[in-house]
């Protein structure tokens, strides 16, 4: 059965449908990536799962449970976190009080203060800095850290890379590694093709605000999701292609 379903999602900004028609499924334990160039929808989207942007047409269904109209804590206490853009830190606390700011919506689980810190030893002699002292890498471990105290099912993550150096990509991808291996779900949004080709099971390409196709990420070239991703469409049609 799926952890996550979604049907025929729309989400808009006014008049604009930045989200139109989505529907998928995530299983559990199953790492999704989505695709598309700016303003295809894939960040308005995560925050529509997560629930901070309203839903205008369709539905959310989370292990079983229409919640649709869950508020975005609820969601959080049931087991879907949102890693933002941007990492929205609380930037005059520090690395610890961001990261305990997160036991109000906590599960039961494997992640608490010393298992999130195993994950990403960068932050252990940085647990009493101020977030807004921290360096832009430092920052993302932060916020996936601080995600993961809720113990989430499934993890949207979005944009991880995103302004950070080479380096510190690969720091964050490395903690990323234990978290890869657990049965948590994992929605990613990463400009990163490689890595992105790398990390997910799956992969949907969004094309202003609506799926154009979605496959097994083995069975997709790193050709065929340019061409989704630049909408040049190309010929070789990828699995499960909706368009
Ligand atoms: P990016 O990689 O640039 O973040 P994206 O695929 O995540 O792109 P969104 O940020 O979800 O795409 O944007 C989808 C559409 O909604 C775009 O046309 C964008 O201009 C528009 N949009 C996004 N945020 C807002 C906003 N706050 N107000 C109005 N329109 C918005």
């Amino acid at each position: 059965m799926s952890l996550l379903e979604v049907q025929g999602l729309e989400a808009r900004y006014g008049l604009l449908s930045a989200v139109r028609g989505i529907s998928f499924t995530v299983t559990k334990g199953e790492k999704l990536a989505l695709v598309g160039a700016n303003g295809a929808g894939k960040t308005t989207l995560l925050r529509t799962l997560a629930g901070v942007h309203p839903v205008a047409r369709g539905r959310i269904v989370f292990d079983g449970a229409d919640i649709t109209s869950v508020s975005a804590h609820r969601r959080c206490a049931s087991g879907i976190a949102l890693v933002p853009e941007g990492r929205r830190l609380f930037p005059a606390m520090t690395v610890e009080e961001n990261l305990l700011v997160a036991r109000s919506a906590r599960r039961e689980g494997m992640w608490h203060l010393e298992s999130v810190l195993e994950a990403f030893p960068q932050l252990k002699p940085k647990l009493k800095t101020l977030a807004g002292d921290l360096s832009g890498g430092q920052q993302q471990a932060t916020a996936i850290a601080r995600a993961l105290m809720t113990n989430p099912r499934v993890l949207l993550l979005d944009e991880v890379s995103l302004g950070l150096s080479p380096l510190a990509v690969h720091a964050v991808y490395d903690s990323l590694g234990t978290l890869l291996k657990t049965k948590t779900a994992i929605v990613l949004v990463e400009q990163d093709l490689q890595r992105t080709l790398d990390v997910a099971d799956r992969i949907i390409c969004m094309l202003e605000g609506a799926i154009v196709a979605e496959g097994r990420s083995g069975e997709m070239t790193r050709e065929q999701v340019v061409g989704h991703y630049f909408g040049t469409r190309p010929e070789s049609t990828t699995q499960g292609a909706t368009s």
